[in-house]
C-alpha cells in the first residue's frame, strides 16, 4: 500500500485489552477497604495508518473483577475516535472531551461519575498519549508549552463559573508565563518531590514496615505513608514503629481508604496524634464534602487529604469551597482524562491548595508525574508542600517506567503519557487467558 499523507491519516481502530496482575498474592495494595487487590488495567490502544504507525495508550485502573465492566464501557466510546483524522483529533482535545463526556445516553449513567466517567477519561487520555507521541514530547512538556489561552479551551468550565471563571483561570496561567523556562530546567535537573507508600502496606509485619520505612529515609524520601483502618490497636503499635524508623524530621501521612464515619475518624485520629501523623488520606466517603470538613475541624493540625475516588471536578469545586481538605490528591485514571484534572489544578490553584497526587496502582506514578510537572511549570508555579505519591511497584511492564532520584520523580523525556505497557506484558497478564492467569486457574 502507498504511505499514507499525514494530513489525511485516520485512527483506524480503538482496542481495550483486561490486563491484571495477580498482587493479591503478596499483599502489595492492601489496606483496610482492599484486603486482596489483583491490580488490574482496562487498557487502551488508538491505532493510526500513520506513515510511522503512531499509536496512543493509556489505561483506567480498577482491581480484579471491575475491568470486566470498566473494558466493556471503553469499547462503546470507539465510535467517538476511530475514522476520525489524527490531525483534527490532536489539534482539539477540548473537543474530543467535551463530546465524549456529553452524550446524552452515556451521561445518564452519571452524570459524570463512576465507570462510564473513567472511560471517558482512559480514551481522553489516550488521545493526549498519541498527541505528545505525534509531537515528539512528554506530555508535561506538550501542556507547559501551550499559550494560557489554548490551555483554557481545554477545560470545561461548565458546572464551575461560581468557583472559577475562563478569565480567572486564564489569569493563573498568565502569571505563571514568567518562569515557566526557569522552571523546566530545574525539572529536569532535580525532578519533583515523591513519597512512598511502599513501606505501609496493612498485609506487612512491623519488620518489614520498620524497614522499608528505614529504606525509604535513607532513598532520600522525606514523607512516607501508612494505611490505617483495620484495628486501632494495631494502628498505634504500627505508628510508633514507623516513628521510631524515621525519626522526627520526615512526615508520615496516613491513609484510611474510606473506612470511617465522621466520629469514628476524629477519635481514632486522636490515638494517632501522639506520633505527629501528617495527614489523614480518606477518612470517609469521597463523597461526602460536609463530613470531610467536620473531620478536618476535628484533626487539626493533621491535614486531611482525598481525591483518588473523587468522582469530579465539581465534587472537587465542593471540597474548597467548604473548606473541607487541606490536600488535593487527583488521580490521572479516576475523572475524565487531563482535560478535566487540568481544571481541578486550576481550581486548587486559585484556593491555594496543594496537589500532591494518588498513584497507588498500575500505571498511575507513569501518567500522573506528568500532570505535577505541568501544574509546577505552567498553573501554580511551585512545589512546596506537593509530593507525588510513589509505589514501588509493577514499574518494569512499561516501557518508559518512572524513574526515582534521591526521592524525586525524574522528569521524564520520552514522548507521550507513559502509559505504554511492553508487548510482553501485554501478552502474558491478559486475562483470563494469558499465561500468568492461565497457570494459576483463577480465571
Ligand atoms: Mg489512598
Amino acid at each position: 500500500m502507498p504511505p499514507v499523507p499525514p494530513s489525511t491519516a485516520r485512527v483506524t481502530e480503538l482496542s481495550v485489552l483486561d490486563i491484571r496482575f495477580p498482587t493479591s498474592e503478596q499483599l502489595d495494595g492492601s489496606d483496610a477497604m482492599n484486603p486482596e487487590p489483583d491490580y488490574s488495567a482496562a487498557y487502551v490502544v488508538l491505532r493510526t495508518d500513520t506513515p510511522e504507525g503512531l499509536e496512543g495508550h493509556a489505561l483506567a485502573f480498577t482491581i480484579g473483577r471491575g475491568n470486566d465492566v470498566q473494558a466493556k464501557a471503553i469499547e462503546v466510546l470507539a465510535p467517538y475516535v476511530v475514522g476520525r483524522s489524527v490531525e483534527e483529533l490532536c489539534g482539539d482535545l477540548g473537543g474530543l472531551s467535551r463530546d465524549l463526556v456529553h452524550d446524552s445516553q452515556l451521561r445518564w449513567l452519571g452524570p459524570e461519575k463512576g465507570v462510564m466517567h473513567m472511560a471517558v477519561g482512559a480514551v481522553v487520555n489516550a488521545a493526549w498519549d498519541l498527541a505528545a507521541r505525534r509531537a515528539g514530547k512528554p506530555l508535561w512538556r506538550l501542556l507547559a508549552e501551550m499559550s494560557p489561552e489554548d490551555l483554557v479551551d481545554l477545560v470545561d468550565f461548565r458546572y464551575l463559573s461560581d468557583a472559577l471563571t475562563r478569565d480567572e483561570a486564564l489569569g493563573i496561567l498568565r502569571a505563571a508565563v514568567p518562569g515557566r523556562a526557569e522552571r523546566v530546567a530545574r525539572l529536569l535537573e532535580r525532578g519533583y518531590p515523591a513519597y512512598t507508600t511502599t513501606p505501609g502496606w496493612l498485609g506487612y509485619s512491623d519488620e518489614k514496615l520498620a524497614r522499608l520505612a528505614r529504606e525509604a529515609v535513607a532513598d532520600g524520601f522525606t514523607q512516607i505513608k501508612l494505611k490505617v483502618g483495620g484495628s486501632v490497636e494495631d494502628d498505634v503499635r504500627r505508628m510508633r514503629v514507623a516513628r521510631e524508623a524515621v525519626g522526627d524530621g520526615v512526615r508520615i501521612a496516613v491513609d484510611a481508604n474510606q473506612r470511617w464515619d465522621v466520629g469514628p475518624a476524629v477519635e481514632w485520629m486522636r490515638r494517632l496524634a501522639p506520633y505527629a501523623p501528617y495527614w489523614i488520606e480518606e477518612p470517609t466517603s469521597p463523597d461526602d464534602v460536609l463530613g470531610h470538613a467536620a473531620v478536618r475541624r476535628g484533626v487539626a493540625p493533621v491535614k486531611v487529604a482525598t481525591g483518588e475516588h473523587v468522582a469530579n471536578r465539581v465534587v472537587f469545586k465542593q471540597l474548597l469551597q467548604a473548606g473541607a481538605v487541606d490536600v488535593v490528591q487527583i488521580d490521572a485514571a479516576r475523572v475524565g482524562g487531563v482535560n478535566e484534572n487540568i481544571a481541578i489544578l486550576l481550581l486548587a490553584a486559585k484556593s491555594g491548595v496543594p496537589v500532591c497526587p494518588h498513584a497507588g496502582g498500575v500505571g498511575l506514578c507513569e501518567m500522573v508525574q506528568h500532570l505535577s510537572m505541568f501544574d509546577y511549570v505552567a498553573v501554580s508555579g511551585t512545589t512546596e508542600d506537593r509530593v507525588i505519591e510513589y509505589v514501588d511497584h509493577l514499574h518494569e511492564h512499561f516501557t518508559d517506567p518512572v524513574r526515582i532520584v534521591d526521592g524525586h520523580y525524574a522528569a521524564p523525556t520520552a514522548p507521550g503519557f507513559g502509559t505504554r505497557m511492553r508487548d510482553e506484558t501485554l501478552k502474558e497478564f491478559r486475562y483470563p487467558d494469558g499465561p500468568v492467569w492461565a497457570a494459576r486457574g483463577r480465571a
